[in-house]
């Protein structure tokens, strides 16, 4: 399909483009972690598109929303790729669901990350573990947080660099592409869904909340992440 975008995101999408290439070169491996958000079409797009040799994957958590599963399927069948599933350690797993309940990240903050932290950061770090970059589709204008990142930061948690190549793209320029390029996404974001996590920790937002509010609504904003993007100051980039 021709794809019709405008003369600056025909330049932002050739930056990505060529900031992923030389990153590759840089770094010899690089390793996308696919959110199967909106960004992450973009991303898909120009990965198994352009650039084949950076490797992908998505954690299933396994309390995706069907529409994400579905998704994913579309994805497959378009690329003509596999998308590689990373999972949580079944036996970690049933050892939080023994001790705080299949449920039981409604009950503390506490509670909520220590499921986080089994059902996707552990499986992260297992996906990035021996990779010396990898990359998120992560932009500022998600939260106060992401609006202090730079394009390629050290993450200190994970030991490896974190690059951000959407990181000032706007969402109207995520959507712009897709439209542009006909490619799949999630049908929730046609239901005030701008950002999709797990399927009982997202919400549709309403008109005026930020587009992070439908994601943990029940906790206070500034500890809505789920561990996978720990924020870092560019003084504590390594020489
Ligand atoms: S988003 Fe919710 S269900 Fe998913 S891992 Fe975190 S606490 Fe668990």
């Amino acid at each position: 399909m021709a794809a019709v975008l405008s003369r600056e995101l025909e330049q932002k999408a050739g930056a990505v483009r060529a900031g992923l290439a030389a990153a590759l070169h840089q770094y010899g491996r690089l390793i996308y972690s696919n959110s199967l958000g909106a960004e992450a079409m973009v991303l898909t797009d120009i990965i198994w598109s352009h650039l084949p040799r950076i490797e992908v994957f998505s954690i299933d958590t396994g309390r995706l929303h069907e529409e994400t599963y579905a998704l994913l399927e579309k994805l497959q069948q378009r690329y003509q790729r596999q998308l590689r599933l990373v999972y949580p350690d079944s036996q970690a797993l049933e050892a939080l669901v023994a001790a705080q309940g299949v449920n039981g990240f409604y009950h503390s903050l506490e509670a909520r990350l220590d499921c986080c932290r089994i059902r996707k950061v552990e499986p992260f770090k297992r996906a990035i573990a021996g990779f010396p970059a990898w990359v998120t589709g992560v932009r500022r204008e998600q939260s106060a947080g992401r609006a202090r990142g730079q394009s390629t930061e050290w993450d200190a948690e994970h030991s490896l660099y974190k690059l951000s190549p959407l990181l000032d793209w706007s969402e109207a320029d995520v959507w712009q592409y897709i439209r542009a390029y006909g490619l799949p996404y999630n049908p929730l974001h046609d239901r005030q869904f701008p950002s999709i996590g797990c399927s009982p920790c997202t919400r549709a937002i309403q008109p005026g909340e930020s587009r992070r509010a439908g994601r943990w609504w029940w906790e206070q904003p500034e500890s809505r992440e789920c561990g996978l993007h720990p924020r870092v100051r560019p003084e504590a980039l390594p020489a």
